[in-house]
């Protein structure tokens, strides 16, 4: 076998093409993929966020709550003491300080669990207070200058943040005015630890702390996040603080809460840097990272709670989502692609079908035509015997005429002339039909009583068949109608008769007894019509038989007369059948001999069957010979 060899360039160019396809391919799906992966990633973390905003508004009312709910268990309580008269009548000055308020005190501070309770005279001096017998007691201290005692002393509660100066003791301080017929005469304060504060986050999910109006850390549910600010603190502001002591003066270094991007009113997301080495603390939720922080105002304090909810988890599943639709969109993007590409081949594919088909169909409609120029071709050496007959028969006659005028013998002359007419009627007829037949038809099919072209095969064939003393049997009713072209019908029933004889060949002259039966019939409701011919002779062998329709398959020798031996016949003729929507098919009939059946798509034929159709020849009567 051969080699097939390609020349370098051409093996190339394939190639080449292809990795120019790829590299424009690549880049888009590439740039797909990320799309994908950005709307991937832009979908979970929006959805992400959503659900973590939820929650931390969840976490943020119910923190929130339980501190308000601690801080107002002590709204009131110094504003009882103002009911004790031993307390008015002190910082009234009307009495000497008792030792027995003192220990009132001491005792109420006990049972409230608060850090202290102490009462102020109308200057701000600390006359009774429940450590009155610890070193550092605040009796007799002058706190005028704690923004409490202003505010109780101008008639209003006293709320205030701040870090003890005596100890250090971070609390919140509420204070009352104590008034006396209207008059304000001293001021009760109550100091609340953190301690007892942040005792109502014990069960804290999230970091959460609690800023004063100042940005300052006074709660939180991290230790050493605790007198960190929030926000940076200028000078002016940090120089109040030293004045009042509010914070004792504590660094107030920042937290280092980065706000990164605001996503709502409530809401915005920011990071934490990781706390230096050593100032790690054992929590049970992150304290670095990025946090979703959700702030609301506390009620009755100027302060701010803040819950701080992990966001890097969201962040994290965001990316994982994004590589995900990324990968998915870039393997559906190639199945696209392999889909489109196997269309296109499968496209490629039906094109160059087609091509071959139309080739082909030309190619035959070529054969069909080469096909009854064979046929001519045999009909000729026959129809030169055909004519010479009359034409000897004229030549005969029309001298015979000529004397017979010349003896006035006028009724012979007449008999001939008349015989003279029905011959070259005849004979017109017969040079009329091979007309007929060469003429290359367009085929396409219309009603047609097949009687007609059956009629004119036969004609067509009549020399040989005369020849060949084979008896031809003929049942066709003349209503039978076909969807086809009377011409190429015409021609294959040529093709099939002709067959018929050449399979009869054998027979003839030794001892003859050919029989040749061409039948139609239209099938019982099934819309189809069954032309048959069928002979007596050999039949079809079982090797011929599967190979009938091979173009070029032949079992004759060499062109006998009448005979083409090009092995086209049957082939030419089923594709002419197959064009009408037929069928031609071949067999072996019951008696031996072949049967060949034309299957065709019945036809209601025009108002009248008799009527002459364009293209169809009136087979005349035949001229017996003279
Ligand atoms: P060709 O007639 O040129 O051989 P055809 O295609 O018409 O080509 O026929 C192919 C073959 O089919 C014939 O050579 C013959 O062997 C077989 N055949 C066709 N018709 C008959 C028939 N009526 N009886 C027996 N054999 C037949």
């Amino acid at each position: 076998m051969m080699r097939r060899s390609l020349s370098l360039p051409a093996f190339f160019m394939p190639v080449a093409r292809r990795l120019r396809t790829i590299g424009l391919l690549l880049p888009a799906l590439a740039g797909l993929a990320l799309l994908a992966g950005i709307i991937g990633f832009r979908v979970s973390e929006g959805m992400g966020l959503a659900d973590l905003r939820e929650t931390g508004r969840h976490r943020l009312d119910l923190y929130a709550e339980s501190l308000e709910r601690e801080i107002d268990k002590y709204a009131y309580f110094p504003a009882t003491l103002g009911l004790e008269r031993d307390v008015l009548d002190l910082v009234a000055g009307r009495a000497p300080l008792a030792w027995g308020l003192n220990r009132y005190l001491e005792r109420l501070n006990e049972r409230a669990g608060t850090l202290s309770i102490y009462v102020l005279n109308r200057q701000g001096r600390v006359l009774a207070a429940s450590n009155w017998n610890r070193p550092d007691s605040f009796i007799g201290e002058d706190l005028s200058y704690r923004p409490y005692f202003i505010e109780a002393a101008a008639g209003r509660q006293g709320r205030f943040f701040g870090v003890g100066t005596t100890r250090g003791e971070a609390g919140y301080y509420l204070s009352s005015p104590l008034a006396e017929d209207g008059a304000i005469v001293g001021v009760a304060v109550v100091k609340v630890s953190l301690e007892q504060l942040e005792q109502s986050w014990s069960t804290v999910e999230a970091p959460v702390l609690v800023a004063d109006e100042n940005g300052v850390v006074i709660l939180a549910s991290v230790p050493s996040w605790k007198f960190t600010t929030l926000r940076p603190m200028d000078e002016p502001t940090r120089r109040h603080f030293d004045q009042t002591l509010q914070y004792n003066a504590r660094p107030l270094a920042p937290l280092g809460l980065m706000p990164q991007d605001r996503i709502a009113a409530d809401a915005e997301l920011v990071r934490l840097s990781r706390p230096a080495e050593g100032q790690l603390e054992e929590t049970v939720f992150p304290v670095s990272g990025g946090f979703l922080a959700q702030t609301a105002p506390l009620h009755g304090t100027g302060w701010a709670m803040t819950v701080l909810s992990p966001a890097d988890q969201v962040t994290g599943m965001a990316w994982a989502q994004a590589a995900l639709a990324a990968v998915g969109s870039a393997f559906l993007g190639i199945l696209l692609l392999m889909w489109m590409q196997r269309r296109r081949h499968l496209r490629e594919l039906e094109r160059k079908v087609e091509e071959r088909t139309r080739n082909l169909r030309a190619a035959q409609d070529e054969l069909v035509h080469a096909g009854k120029l064979a046929v001519i071709g045999q009909l000729s050496a026959g129809l030169a015997h055909e004519l010479n007959q009359p034409l000897a028969a004229l030549r005969t006659l029309s001298g015979n005429t000529v004397k017979f005028l010349q003896r006035g013998n006028l009724d012979a002359a007449q008999g001939n002339l008349e015989r003279i007419a029905h011959l070259v009627d005849a004979m017109g007829a017969l040079t009329s039909q091979l007309k007929s037949f060469a003429r290359k038809s367009s085929g396409a099919p219309r009603p047609v009583a097949v009687r007609r072209p059956i009629d004119n095969a036969l004609f067509l064939l009549d020399q040989r068949l005369r020849r060949s003393g084979v008896a031809v049997q003929v049942d066709v009713p003349e209503d039978i109608a076909a969807l086809c072209d009377p011409n190429r019908l015409e021609q294959v029933v040529v093709n099939l008769v002709a067959n018929g004889l050449d399979a009869l060949a054998g027979r003839e002259g030794s001892q003859g007894g050919g029989r040749l039966t061409l039948t139609a019939a239209t099938g019982s409701g099934d819309g189809r019509v069954r032309i048959q011919v069928a002979d007596n002779g050999p039949g079809l062998p079982a090797d011929v038989l599967p190979r009938l329709f091979e173009p070029f398959f032949t079992t004759k020798e060499t062109a006998k007369e009448g005979s083409g031996g090009l092995g086209l016949g049957l082939a030419i003729s089923a594709g002419i059948v197959r064009d009408f929507g037929g069928a031609l098919t071949g067999a072996n009939g019951a008696d031996g001999g072949a049967v060949f059946t034309i299957d065709l798509p019945a036809a209601t034929l025009p108002i009248d069957p008799t009527a002459v159709q364009a293209g169809d020849f009136i087979c005349p009567t035949l001229p017996s010979p003279p």
